[in-house]
């Protein structure tokens, strides 16, 4: 296993303009890639994974990259993530869900296996005992903090999403985008750039708009996806709300909002852990705070936690010291002990990793 942390020099997310091609990757790996795919017969095994607790960027890329091997004529595809099988309601009905399947139905040996949106080893759970045997493992990322574990890495930090590496690899291996695959690489750029709120190019949209061009619906996705939610959640989300912290000294006086969710919270409002994924969202609208904490207990004991800044604090720095990784403005990390125990560690942290 890797375990230095490669951050690119001179790439920075929260910076660097976002191409839409995935620029910062070299053409030699993306000759590896095309030749990783090209070299195994269509009825070879092809395993694609994502990283745990996966989001719509996850699951979108992977399932948009595999529709377009089925359409390449591969046979034998299947995709899957580390975990619980908990599909978050919002991407059950992405477009290639039938080829998913829990993480003990991966083929163990498979001669290719293609990783989506995982910035480290570790974010693949139990399956990471797949690498390292006879497979070629390729990997599409845009985390700085790659650590480059794959046979072919193809890692954009100024992607805006993992998608935007897809979308590249899919167009150099010829295939032609169609409305299926065209859904679940927009549902994974939509999430990861907050709605179009996070984009700094043009790029992206023009990927958006030759997207929407094979005839999918914008506004149903973004309503189906962002916008629609159990009233347990909503309930949920306003307890959570209700009991966030304004920590003003914190981050050099550019200050600090954090709040936290429980197992307990869940289990009262009879919800999946996906919800607690938005949570996020408000508590880095408070404007006397530059960082946004949310920590999110996912099984007794053990938390997500979830790190934004406005810019004052580079907050991937900030959990690559604490076992994660992540971008400069949006990253995370797994934390053990009481959510204050925990707002104790990334404090000084904060201080340390001004920008
Ligand atoms: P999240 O707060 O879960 O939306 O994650 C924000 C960013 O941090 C994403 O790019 C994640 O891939 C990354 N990230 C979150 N948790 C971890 C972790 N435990 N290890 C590495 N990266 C993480
Ligand atoms: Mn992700
Ligand atoms: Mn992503």
């Amino acid at each position: 296993m890797t375990s230095a942390s490669v951050v690119r020099p001179g790439i920075d997310p929260g910076r660097t303009p976002v191409t839409g091609s995935a620029a910062a990757v070299d053409e030699a790996a993306w000759a590896s890639a095309v030749a990783a795919v090209r070299g195994v017969p269509l009825d070879a095994e092809v395993q694609l994974i994502c990283h745990v607790n996966p989001d719509g960027d996850a699951l979108g890329s992977m399932l948009g990259f595999a529709l377009g091997l089925r359409r390449l004529g591969f046979t034998r595809l299947r995709a899957t993530f580390p975990g619980e099988f908990d599909v978050p309601e919002p991407y059950r009905a992405l477009p290639g869900s039938d080829l998913l399947v829990p993480e003990q139905e991966a083929y163990r040996s498979a001669p290719l296996i293609l990783i989506f949106d995982v910035a480290a080893e570790s974010r693949l759970g139990a399956l990471a005992s797949l690498l390292g045997g006879v497979s070629r493992v390729v990997v599409l990322d845009h985390h700085a903090s790659n650590t480059d574990f794959g046979d072919v890495n193809l890692v954009d930090p100024g992607a805006a999403a993992t998608s935007v590496v897809a979308d590249e690899l899919l167009t150099r291996l010829g295939v032609p985008l169609d409305a299926e695959i065209a859904e679940c690489l927009y549902v994974a750029l939509t999430t990861d750039t907050g709605s179009f709120k996070f984009v700094r190019t043009p790029a992206v949209h023009t990927l958006a708009a030759r997207l929407i061009a094979t005839g999918i619906s914008a506004a149903d996705i973004a309503r189906r996806t962002f916008d629609t939610r159990p009233f347990g959640a909503m309930k949920l989300t306003g307890e959570v709300l209700g009991r966030a912290v304004l920590d003003r000294s914190a981050a050099g006086g550019h200050g600090l909002a954090w709040t936290y969710a429980t197992t307990a919270d869940l289990e009262r409002h009879n919800q999946r852990p996906y919800v607690l994924d938005a949570l996020i969202d408000p508590i880095r609208g408070v404007a006397e705070a530059d960082v946004a904490v949310v920590i999110k207990e996912l099984t007794p004991g053990e938390w997500a936690v979830s790190l934004r800044s406005k810019g004052a604090v580079d907050v991937s720095a900030v959990a690559v010291a604490l076992g994660g990784g992540g971008h400069r403005l949006a990253a995370g990390f797994t934390a053990h002990g009481e959510p204050e125990d925990v707002i104790m560690r990334i404090r000084p942290l904060l201080d340390a990793h001004l920008a």
